[in-house]
């Protein structure tokens, strides 16, 4: 089944589900399930790599076929036939291969055909990979018709060991109003997870709110994601819940006129309305540098180690540790900025961030806060949804930061240091990140239309209708 229905699920309890929702935890895992964890991202990468060495040998071979035909100054269609890049059909052809039954199956020692590992591992790993295949190289298609935005997507890269992150995905192939208990894929206690073929695996961290909304109906589990990061495994449950309670997206006691929000610098981000009401200053920046610096330390410490020794290996683990730290720490402090956001106002407006010209970025504060506002316009545009609260993203060009809003005089000569805007024209002296968040707060739309600038990408859409 796919992630982006249309229709919503109907759980066991009648709940319409049609809400998309991740829940991550951490693994504890034994040393059996840590090798059979690796041997399932091993043939995750094994999958994907067959499907893309076919197309790419297809695609090779008709446009040669082409070159001969144009130079005979023919115009037919080459004689060999294109693949179709569909999931499904990348699905049957690997079975096929794998079990033996397809002509270029591959042959063991002992004369049987077939993959010889494949009873090792669950189906569902190859299958998902061919899946994750098919649409690697539909967006690839995609951007070569024009048909998709951003940046241009290339041919699918090989999937090599050390080079990309070990992750595999099993489906919860269960029907449709099923009780929970009879699902492939369930929690069997507070701390464990019942994944197919693979038994209990013990998760980390709170489970009662997820467990509780599969048990009464309000969430039911698509697929499980397993991923290792910085030595450790997460699984993402990833699946459609119901909406939030009607009393919830349509609260009246919200703040009703827009409230901008700015990146601040001193403080994670400030909000307030066009009179400067509700000015909120959600704190967390001087956390943040404390892990940043130790991120600093880390990564001395690994450029001062000899390539291939042990100690590079130990301080490489270090530093992908400290990177996990920086980010959790940030997506702990952002949630709870969001969270107070949609809590409280019924528009927000917040500004649109070039993500490109925020990459390389070596102030060091600047690049705090660009990161930290990227992580805030994500989750205020998911919540938001889930809230019933309107997100408003002001055009790139909306001198937020540089127009007084005492007068809407604009300086230009406002550098990243100046913490104070002070008008030369009306007098006004007030905090930069306030100013930028009145002057959001008063951005008027030129056409107006609900927030879609900004693609929640990590969220699929589903529909709510
Ligand atoms: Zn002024």
């Amino acid at each position: 089944m796919s992630q982006r229905t249309t229709t919503p699920l109907i759980s066991h309890s009648g709940q319409v589900l049609s809400r998309a929702v991740t829940f991550q935890f951490a693994l504890d895992l034994n040393s059996e399930q840590r090798v059979l964890f690796a041997k399932c991202a091993g043939a995750r990468r094994f999958t994907m790599n067959h499907h893309l060495a076919r197309v790419k040998e297809n695609l090779e071979v008709r446009s040669t076929e082409r070159e001969v035909l144009s130079a005979s100054g023919d115009t037919c269609e080459p004689s060999t036939p294109s693949l179709s890049w569909s999931g499904f059909s990348f699905i049957n052809e690997f079975n096929a291969w794998k079990n033996g039954a397809s002509e270029d199956s591959p042959v063991n020692e002992d004369g049987t055909r077939g993959l010889a590992w494949r009873h090792e591992l669950p189906g569902d790993v190859f299958e998902c990979a061919s899946v994750d295949a098919a649409r690697a190289l539909e967006n690839f298609s995609a951007s070569r018709r024009g048909e998709r935005s951003g940046a241009a997507v290339g041919f699918p890269r090989f999937q090599a060991k050390g080079k990309v992150t070990p992750s595999f995905r099993l489906r919860n192939r269960a029907t449709s109003g099923t009780a929970p208990s009879c699902h492939p894929i369930r929690f069997s206690d507070p701390a464990h997870l019942r994944l197919p073929r693979f038994g209990q695996v013990k998760l980390f961290g709170p489970t009662r709110k997820v467990r509780r909304m599969i048990e009464a109906g309000r969430f039911h589990i698509y697929s499980a994601t397993l991923t290792q990061r910085a030595g450790r495994w997460t699984v993402s449950l990833t699946g459609v819940a119901a909406q939030l309670h009607q009393d919830e997206r349509s609260r009246t006691n919200r703040h009703a006129v827009p409230v901008g929000v700015d990146r601040g610098i001193i403080s994670l981000c400030v909000a307030a309305d066009a009179n400067g009401v509700l000015t909120q200053s959600f704190e967390g920046v001087k956390t943040l540098k404390q892990a940043q610096a130790k991120l600093k330390v880390a990564n001395q410490a690994l450029a001062r180690t000899t390539p291939g020794s042990k100690g590079r290996q130990r301080a490489r683990g270090q530093l992908a540790k400290t990177h996990r730290k920086v980010v959790n720490t940030r997506r702990y402090l952002v949630h709870q900025a969001s969270s107070a956001l949609v809590d409280q106002c019924q528009i927000l407006v917040i500004e649109d961030l070039n993500v490109a010209g925020m990459v390389r970025n070596r102030h060091l504060a600047r690049s705090i806060s660009d990161a930290a506002m990227g992580e805030l316009s994500r989750q205020l545009l998911y919540k938001a949804r889930w809230h019933g609260v309107e997100v408003r993203v002001a055009d790139r060009f909306f001198p937020s930061s540089k127009t007084c809003s005492g007068c809407g005089e604009v300086r230009n000569d406002l550098d990243l240091s100046t913490r104070t805007y002070s008008c030369g024209t009306c007098g006004l002296v007030i905090g930069r990140d306030l100013n930028a968040a009145i002057n959001l707060a008063r951005w008027q739309p030129k056409e107006y239309s609900p927030s879609t600038l900004l693609d929640p990408t990590r969220v699929p859409l589903l529909s709510t209708a």
